[in-house]
């Protein structure tokens, strides 16, 4: 941290170096506009250049720290504002004098930045990374075996190491010895909270683990129990009946495991230097920032880069933030990205306009570190728990079918582009039937999540995983043939085979087929996906539990 921090310091301080040679520089160009005649100084189109320049100048030498020089020119900008906006006839003389009011800051000293000032002294530090899902400890209390066996059994297919407890005081004490990430209170009949759940919420307290995260499973869905629950510091409150990735979802969101991987912002904005200062700033913190200078590329990144959260500056001379939002709420699957407008536009109902067409908030520039990181992070946490209930499947957590099929057309696309290969899979559970008619349906989930579970953590971070029906399932392997896709998907069915599910008294084993088709063999998406169920079809018909691919 102490070497990070020394390397943001000596980055910010050569960007406000350079910065500084371009604030000369570009003042120097302003107060030489005094040299053109009365009625070229004037003219609507130089006054439109003055502004624009004045306008982006004084947003960063604010940013910077060029407080005097910053207010100087935003007043520069309001009066030619007011010459834009309300009519006002400009005085050429006046307007040479205010040109030469900007001289002086041409010779001006190289600033310590306040904003450089305020990064040597966080309030506070960037958040430790959180250990791996496979980690993580979680205490049950349940008083009915069936459902702590259950719930036990679901959450280990998530990879949480899963303890279980019948008594309040069996579970504090081993908390007080071994304390887990998280606690999970389940009742069948009446309700844990109230005194039971008081009393353990209090000796949690009074031995330093309040910030153990508390899941309430309750039979009671009313405002009084929920109410209840929340004066016991109850972190998230679950109706009955719960299912598993219902469950799996809320502990993730509690336990933040989606920092895992960092949040990703795109910066739009046309100054370059501003742009860079909030890159810096944001990759201290451990948020990818990608900076763009030029809106109309703006659709483009957001489909490669796939950010959490679009900041755009207000003001650029291609076209306005707002616009810029209006392009991108055009396209309904970008709905779920918080855009934030990041200006040093101080006039109110501009930012409520801005507010009003599409944007979620408004930060005024120069931003204080603290403040912008965390608005960043709360929203940028919003937005990704949006973007799941959209995207994915709310059983197993896996892309919905028509967000995987998505995926696929784009990594074919993109393979026939880079003459490389993709291969993609299609996977079916065999005999489903007849798990859901001799244990039931529940048990088939618990089978269909565990199937889902493998998949995910057996694959590699770039390969898709979706849930292409009920207990179908297509896996998409970018730049893998045929050959190296058949031999994972054989190791995952070799897994699979041997997982052993309960169901009461009884024990099962399930298997599943599947058809792999590689990008060379399909002419377009389609027909690459109707390969692979070919295969698929042809591992059915040949005994089930294999892997075939397409010829
Ligand atoms: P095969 O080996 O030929 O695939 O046989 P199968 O029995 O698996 O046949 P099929 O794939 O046609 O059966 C799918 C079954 O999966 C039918 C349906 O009731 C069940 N199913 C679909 N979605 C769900 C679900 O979300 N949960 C549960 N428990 N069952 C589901
Ligand atoms: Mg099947
Ligand atoms: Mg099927």
């Amino acid at each position: 941290m102490a070497n990070d921090n020394q390397d943001f310091l000596k980055e910010m301080e050569a960007l406000r170096l350079d910065f500084h040679k371009r604030l000369v520089t570009e003042l120097e160009q302003l107060v030489e506009y005094r040299e053109k005649n009365d009625s070229q100084l004037v003219d609507l189109n130089t006054i439109k250049e003055l502004y624009g320049a004045s306008h982006k100048l004084a947003g960063s030498a604010l940013t910077f720290g060029y407080k005097d020089t910053g207010i100087l020119l935003r007043s520069f900008e309001n009066y030619l504002d007011q010459a834009l906006c309300g009519g006002n006839q400009i005085d050429p003389g006046e307007m040479r004098s205010r040109l030469l009011e900007l001289a002086p800051a041409v010779s001006l000293p190289v600033t310590n930045s306040s904003q450089v000032e305020d990064a040597r002294k966080p309030a506070s530090e960037p958040a430790e990374e959180l250990h791996r899902s496979e980690d993580i400890r979680i205490f049950i209390l349940e008083d009915d075996p069936s459902t702590s066996e259950m719930l036990k059994l679901g959450l280990s297919s998530f990879g949480y190491i899963v303890s279980t407890f019948t008594s309040i005081s069996a579970l504090c004490d081993r908390a007080l010895v071994n304390p887990p990430d998280g606690l999970i209170f389940d009742k069948t009949e009446s309700s844990f909270i109230g005194n039971e759940l008081d009393s353990v919420t209090k000796t949690l307290r009074e031995h330093g683990l309040s910030d153990i995260p508390v899941i309430v499973i309750s039979p009671n869905d009313d405002f009084d129990e929920k109410l209840l629950a929340a004066r016991n510091q109850v972190a998230s409150f679950l109706a009955k009946p719960v299912n598993i990735p219902a469950l799996e979802s809320s502990l993730d969101y509690l336990l933040q495991q989606n920092l895992r991987s960092p949040y990703r912002v795109l910066l739009v904005d046309d100054d370059a230097y501003t742009l860079e200062h909030h890159r810096l700033m944001l990759e201290r913190w451990g948020i990818v920032a990608r900076t763009l200078v030029n809106p109309e590329k703006t659709l483009e990144v957001i489909e490669e880069f796939h950010p959490d959260l679009l900041i755009f500056d207000l003001h650029m001379p291609l076209c306005t933030g707002i616009e810029l939002a209006e392009v991108v709420r055009y396209h309904t699957q970008l709905v779920h990205i918080p855009i934030i407008f990041l200006s040093s536009e101080r006039n109110e109902s501009r930012q409520l306009l801005a507010m009003m067409t599409g944007g979620d908030d408004f930060i005024v520039k120069p931003v204080a570190e603290d403040s912008f990181v965390t608005t960043i992070k709360s929203r940028a946490q919003r937005a990704r728990k949006l973007a799941e209930l959209m995207t994915r499947d709310s059983l197993t957590g896996l892309l919905k079918h028509t967000e995987i099929k998505e995926r696929l057309s784009h990594e074919f696309a993109r393979a026939q582009r880079n003459k490389a290969l993709v291969s993609v899979a299609m996977i079916d559970i065999d005999l489903f039937k007849k798990v859901n008619d001799t244990y039931g349906h529940q048990t088939g989930d618990v089978v269909i999540s565990t199937l889902a579970h493998l998949l995910r953590r057996g694959l590699r971070t770039t390969d898709l995983v979706g849930r292409y029906g009920g207990e179908e399932y297509m896996v998409v392997l970018p730049d893998t043939d045929s050959a190296n896709a058949i031999t994972k998907l054989d190791s995952l069915r070799t897994e699979f085979e041997k997982i052993v599910f309960r169901h009461k008294n009884d024990e099962f084993t399930c298997s599943f087929s599947g058809g792999v088709c590689s990008s060379d063999l399909g002419s377009n998406v389609d027909d690459f996906i109707e390969q692979a169920d070919r295969a698929l079809y042809s591992a059915k018909e040949q005994g089930r539990n294999l892997i075939i691919a397409a010829k």
